[in-house]
């Protein structure tokens, strides 16, 4: 109560949870202007490879600029959108706007740029992913192998043969499917066998204790070794610090993410032209 006094909207009169539902509503109504509105950007932040500290790609992450209230957090949005469905329209606007960007980028700096896309439950689900997917990557000649579509096991509380084929049929198109924020679900052992993955990305949770934390050193050791016998490219979410990241080196980790490497930012933050990212010297193939 103390905290809604200075503030003169209808709090008083209502109670907290009218007041809270009232809120959602006027921000899925929002939401559903936002796209056509310009108010939604992608921003894309580094996935590195730790022997070398080289970029290998990026994750496009979605930003809503709300014109009263700023900037909207995808947590806060995105459960919302995938509730009413507003995530399939969104969704497909979001992996338009990354394969493109990744085209870009790799004409510019003639290596090849990974991209990875956040996929909803709901777009699994509702949606021909596929047929999209397609679409969208030949529009923009980026072939499929430079894509990565990132899930939580949250695809599996949904028709789970669906999402499998649907899962099967994109690494068909030559497409990397990752298991996000990988630890953190009730069941992170069962997801890890039923859906068909190539890299499992550990959850900052995790991360954020290594070093500090014996327990979280050895889970994401464990991790990182069950990956590897699986045969999945591991990236670990979220490094901070340099102690995480040495961490991270000594366990053999192959690639992270995180504030130490980079945030995400807009696109024109990322320089991609050839002098600042030296390309590797590749043979030249005769016949
Ligand atoms: P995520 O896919 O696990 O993305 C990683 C989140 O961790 C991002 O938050 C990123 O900004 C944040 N992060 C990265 N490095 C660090 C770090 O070193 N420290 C800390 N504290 N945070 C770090 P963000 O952008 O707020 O996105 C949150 C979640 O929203 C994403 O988690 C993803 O689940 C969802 N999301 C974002 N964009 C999309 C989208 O286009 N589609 C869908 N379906 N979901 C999205
Ligand atoms: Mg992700
Ligand atoms: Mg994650
Ligand atoms: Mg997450």
């Amino acid at each position: 109560q103390a905290k809604s006094q200075g503030k003169n909207r209808l709090v008083r009169y209502a109670p907290g949870m009218a007041q809270a539902a009232e809120d959602k509503a006027t921000l899925a109504a929002d939401l559903a202007v936002a796209t056509a509105a310009g108010q939604l950007a992608v921003h894309y932040q580094p996935t590195i490879a730790l022997a070398d500290g080289r970029t290998t790609g990026y994750e496009a992450l979605l930003r809503w600029h709300h014109p009263q209230r700023g900037m909207v957090p995808p947590m806060e949005f995105i459960p919302m959108a995938e509730e009413n469905g507003h995530i399939v329209e969104i969704g497909r606007w979001v992996l338009e706007q990354a394969v493109r960007q990744a085209a870009v980028w790799t004409a510019e700096s003639g290596r090849p740029v990974g991209m990875a896309v956040n996929l909803s439950p709901r777009q699994l689900a509702d949606d021909d992913v596929v047929g999209l997917v397609a679409t969208v990557l030949a529009r923009h000649g980026l072939p499929a192998g430079q894509l990565t579509l990132e899930v939580t096991e949250g695809v599996l509380l949904r028709d789970v043969d669906q999402v499998v084929d649907q899962l099967r049929d994109l690494r068909g198109l030559g497409v990397r499917i990752a298991i996000d924020d990988f630890g953190t679900g009730y069941s992170s052992l069962s997801y890890l066998r039923r859906l068909p993955a190539d890299i499992v990305k550990i959850d900052r949770s995790f991360v954020q204790d290594l070093g500090s934390e014996g327990r979280s050193t050895t889970l994401v050791a464990s991790i990182i070794e069950l990956a590897r016998s699986l045969q999945l490219e591991v990236v670990a979410e979220g490094v901070e610090t340099q102690e995480q990241h040495a961490v991270l080196g000594d366990l053999a980790c192959s690639h992270a993410q995180g504030y130490l490497f980079g945030r995400p930012q807009p696109a024109p933050a990322h320089d991609h032209t050839p002098s600042a990212v030296p390309a590797p010297q590749l043979p030249v193939s005769v016949g």
